[in-house]
Formats: C-alpha cells, structure tokens, sequence
C-alpha cells in the first residue's frame, strides 16, 4: 500500500492559489476520487512521486513521453539551446529544420506551422479552414477533444442531429450554433448533416482514430466516406493528430488507415514534452495562412527555440528508427491479452479497445464504438480498478475516458508486473 501524504499536503496548499489545486483540470482525480499525485521527477517508464512512490506510467504526460521520460536525446537537446537564449522573437534554422523533418514524415502535407499547443493547432485549423472555403460551420463529432476553443466545447445532446447547445457555460449560443454534432462512426448521420446545410459546411473535424473516449478506431469505411462526403460538399476534412500523430506511425493515422486529410494538427508527441502544437495542409491551403495570404495565425513564443530542440530530438529518434511503432504496438497487444486474460479469468465484465500504442479498458458489457457505448460502461468498477491498481504501483489515467499510453520505455517486466497488479485486485472488482 503506498502512502500520500505529502501529495495530499501539497494538494490542499495548491488549492488554496490554484483552482482545484490543478493547472489541467483532467489531473484532478474528480472521476475517481482521492486526492492528486505530486510528481517530483520521472525517468523511463517510472514516475516518482513527492511521496518517494515508485508507480509505473501509462499516461506519460497525456501522450508526449513516447520514449518514455527525460529521455537522454531530448533532454541534452534542451539544455545545450537553452545555454544560447530561450527565446528571440525571430525566426531561427531549428524551426525550418524541424519543419523539413515533419512535412517528410507525414504523408500528404507541404507545409506546417507551430503553435504553443494542441488547443491553439485544432483553433487555427477551423480558422484556415473556414478562411479556405468561405463558410462557417464545421461538424465534430460527440466525444472527440479537439482542445478547449470555444467552438469545440460542445456535446451531442442524446446523440440528437441538432444544433450544438454550449456544454460550458462561457461558449455563446452564437458560437455554438455553428458547431453541428454527429456520432462517432456514424457516417448516415454525417452525410444527412452535409445535406440539410449545403454550401454551409468549411469542414469536418475529427480524431481518426479517438483516443479522448478511451480508444475508438473508426469502423471499416468511416474514414474513406468521410472524406468522399467532405470533397463531394466542398467542404475539407481535418484530422486532429494531436494524439495520434508521431504515435501510431512516423506518419500518424494518415499513414495507418491511408486516408488523406486536407489539414492535421498536431500536439503532445512533436514537442517531446515542450509546449509545441502544429497544423499542417498542401500548399494550396497552406498559403492562405498570414502572412502569405488573409487568415491570420501568430505567436509571441511559436518556434520557441527550446521546444523546437526537444521536438526535433524526438522527431529525429522517430524517424531513426521506425521499428519503434512496431515495438509499441506489440508491447501494448502483450499488455491487452494479459489484461484480458485475468479479467476472463475473473468473470468480470469488460471491453479492451487498442490501436498500436493506444489501449483503453472499458468495464462495458457491449462493443464501445462511440461516446454512448464508451459511456455505458460501470464507474464503480473502473474506480476501483483505477485505485486498485494505484496502491499495486500503476498509474493509469483516473478517467475511463482516457487511453493508456504505451511508451518504448516500458519492459516486459514492467508489463507483467502490470498484469500481476490486476490479477491481484481483479477479485475486489
Ligand atoms: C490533447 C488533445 C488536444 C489538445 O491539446 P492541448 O495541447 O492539451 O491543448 C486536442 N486534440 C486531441 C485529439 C488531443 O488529444
């Protein structure tokens, strides 16, 4: 049994300066309960915490630590360009470096533009988006994050094909109502959107393979359609790789499934761990983007020289060697039948969804294919699984709406150790 002491003291005099104590609210552990655990230094697969707790990761930043933490490469890389200034307001070779290695890597794309993070990547690919076609309405899908800009803080209300009802309050109606809702996988649903507002759509937005409702893969077709419905309207798809990109392949979701998207953004892997998101298109978009053309896009600290030398550095090691998704993949297929295998063993009701290094557990009787079936699944069970496996030393995302990130750090050792720990608790489940 681990103990938290400090944790919980740091907790409480967080709260009192921070709201809720965190920076991001899904550190908190509201979903779950408990208090939050302070990290005081990481390495490899292992976080450490304020407690002296030794607790194997499966977050690893929310997606970022592929490699696993302080990884040598990236760490040498931002200590020797923070020794040469940490920021100049003016562009720098790094940028064009890092830039050249993306736009090699991803399939389909001619330029790309970094940003500070996830948010502002998704933010501005709906801008250009709607700067391209002229038109203002963009389509997302329930459950699928896309950062939290106005416009995609909005929810399916009971999966209903209406106009979008602001889910936070502080989002206008006036923004809402240009954020039309559809299903996950349901491409029926997308294409009787597409007719009712015709001339009316700049793009469809998406995480290709969705990771923010636990793992979903698209279902056979999902994609493709998509993409057939997007180019038959006029309207450009964008896939948001926040999570997926420089994960599942050197090439993202686009390479995986071979489905083009018109724009796709980017955050978590590219900046190794430094604030960086990223958009990138063909020319043909791009150049709409300030300054070349009138949609406006900028940033005080966007190329930051530090951020583009820890991404650079991953990126450079991704590319290197591009066995490391394989890798990933069969580390996160061994930890899926291992899980499986006890939960079976235990009679304990489940669903384990997984894509290369991206695996969600789902205490659900059916198939979890979208936002209703990933919401279907028993609280109860995934709270006590999440603080079972807390006290055997796993640490798993304290929401059954995240992934589980798989990192090349992590051994078979610590994947049977994993699986030791449900063992373990799954009688208490
Ligand atoms: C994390 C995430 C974002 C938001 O990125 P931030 O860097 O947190 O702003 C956007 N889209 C997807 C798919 C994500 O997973």
């Amino acid at each position: 049994m681990m103990i938290y002491k400090r944790s919980s003291a740091l907790f409480a005099e967080a709260q009192e300066v921070i709201p809720g104590g965190v920076n991001s609210p899904v550190r908190a552990f509201k979903a779950v309960g408990g208090d939050p655990i302070f990290v005081k230094e990481a390495k490899g697969a292992y976080l450490f915490d304020e407690d002296g707790n030794k607790l194997i990761d499966y977050i690893n930043s929310w997606g970022p630590m592929i490699l696993g933490h302080a990884y040598q490469p990236v760490v040498d890389a931002v200590i020797e360009r923070t020794k040469k200034g940490t920021s100049f307001g003016t562009p720098t070779e790094l940028e064009t470096q890092i830039a050249k290695l993306a736009v090699k890597m991803v399939p389909g794309i001619d330029k790309i533009r970094f940003v500070n993070s996830g948010t502002e990547a998704c933010m501005s690919a709906v801008r250009l988006a709607r700067g391209f076609t002229g038109r203002d309405k963009i389509i997302k899908f329930a459950g699928c994050y896309h950062g939290h800009s106005d416009s995609f803080l909005i929810q399916a209300g009971s999966g209903a094909v209406t106009f979008g009802s602001p889910n936070s309050p502080g989002v206008t109606q006036g923004t809402a109502k240009d954020t039309l809702l559809a299903e996950y996988n349901n491409l029926d649903q997308v294409r009787e959107i597409f007719e009712a507002n015709e001339d009316e759509i700049a793009t469809v937005i998406l995480e290709p393979i969705a990771g923010n409702m636990g793992c979903i893969p698209p279902a056979e077709g999902f994609l493709e359609g998509l993409k057939a419905l997007c180019e038959a309207h006029g309207a450009l798809l964008i896939f948001d790789e926040v999570m997926t990109g420089f994960r599942l392949a050197a090439g993202g979701a686009q390479e995986l499934t071979g489905v083009q998207a018109d724009i796709v953004t980017f955050g978590k892997v590219i900046g190794g761990g430094l604030p960086v998101g990223a958009f990138a298109a063909r020319n043909e978009i791009m150049n709409h983007l300030a300054p070349l053309g009138p949609v406006y896009q900028a940033g005080t600290l966007s190329g930051n020289p530090l951020a583009m030398a820890a991404g650079l550095a991953m990126l450079e090691a991704l590319d290197r060697d591009r066995e490391i998704f394989k890798r990933l993949e069969e580390k996160t297929e061994y930890l899926h039948k291992g899980i499986a295998q006890v939960l079976i063993e235990n009679k304990i009701t489940h669903t384990i969804n997984r894509v290369g290094s991206m695996i969600s557990v789902h205490f659900a009787e059916e198939a979890v294919t979208d936002f209703a079936s990933a919401s279907a699944g028993a609280n109860d069970t995934f709270k006590k699984f999440f603080h079972g496996l807390l006290a055997e030393g796993v640490y798993i995302a304290p929401s059954a709406y995240e992934t589980w990130f798989i990192t090349d750090a992590l051994t078979y050792e610590d994947l049977d150790a994993t699986i030791a720990a449900v063992a373990k608790i799954a009688p208490t489940l």
